[in-house]
């Protein structure tokens, strides 16, 4: 089983392709994304509604028969941190080998995230490639290397930040998100112009 974790606020096509790619290449039965709750790491910013990005998740993933969304972390109180999440996977799926899936520049930051050595025997880590963040093998270091793998994904420059910043500006997010998110932020008018003064 995959784990894909995010804010998804939106979930873009870069968060797709990565959630693809990782299944492909470890032949993967399903790929869980999970939505945060509250993400710590984010506390500094006003973060969308966990059902709106919730169900931007589930539109987004629906034609594809191994993606699934799972709610433990919205519907856990608190923070979301990564332990809590595969504890609580694992709890579900106790016979699952989970391969939690991160972007270079959250697998970079892994050892300020909660019980660091904790996390390493839950799940497998899975380091995907992403442009403007280089992984540096020395980051890497203390993490056991049979518990990692950093796997090289086609390159999309495409993050929540910009989609959000695109909206806010009145600019275009077609083809950054699907199709079903770009209706959904509309309809819901989510990422509002900030009134000008
Ligand atoms: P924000 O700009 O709000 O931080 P984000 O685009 O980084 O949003 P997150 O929800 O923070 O998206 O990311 C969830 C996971 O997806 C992280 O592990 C992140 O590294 C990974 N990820 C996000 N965008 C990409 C991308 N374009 N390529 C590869 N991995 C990505
Ligand atoms: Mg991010």
């Amino acid at each position: 089983m995959g784990v894909m974790g995010g804010t998804f606020d939106p979930i873009h096509h870069g968060h797709l392709v990565a959630a693809s790619e990782v299944q492909s290449w470890f032949d993967l039965d399903e790929v869980i994304f999970v939505p945060t709750g509250a993400p710590w790491q984010k506390a500094d910013r006003e973060v969308s509604d966990a059902e709106h990005r919730y169900l931007m998740t589930v539109i987004a993933t629906a034609a594809n028969p191994r993606f699934t969304v799972s709610r433990v972390d919205i519907d856990r109180d608190g923070p979301t941190f990564t332990i809590d999440t595969l504890r609580d996977l694992q709890t579900r799926l106790p016979d699952a080998d989970l391969y939690f899936i991160t972007g270079a520049d959250a697998l970079g930051n892994i050892f300020t995230w909660r019980d660091a050595p904790e996390l390493f025997e839950l799940a497998r880590f899975v380091g995907c490639t992403r442009p403007g963040y280089e992984l540096d093998e020395e980051m890497l270091a203390d993490i056991p290397s049979e518990r990692v793998t950093l796997v090289e994904i086609p390159a999309l420059a495409i993050s929540s930040t910009d989609c959000r910043q695109r909206k806010q500006r009145g600019e275009p997010v077609w083809y950054l998100v699907p199709d079903g998110v770009v209706q959904y932020i509309a309809k819901h008018d989510l990422y509002p112009a900030e009134p000008t003064s």
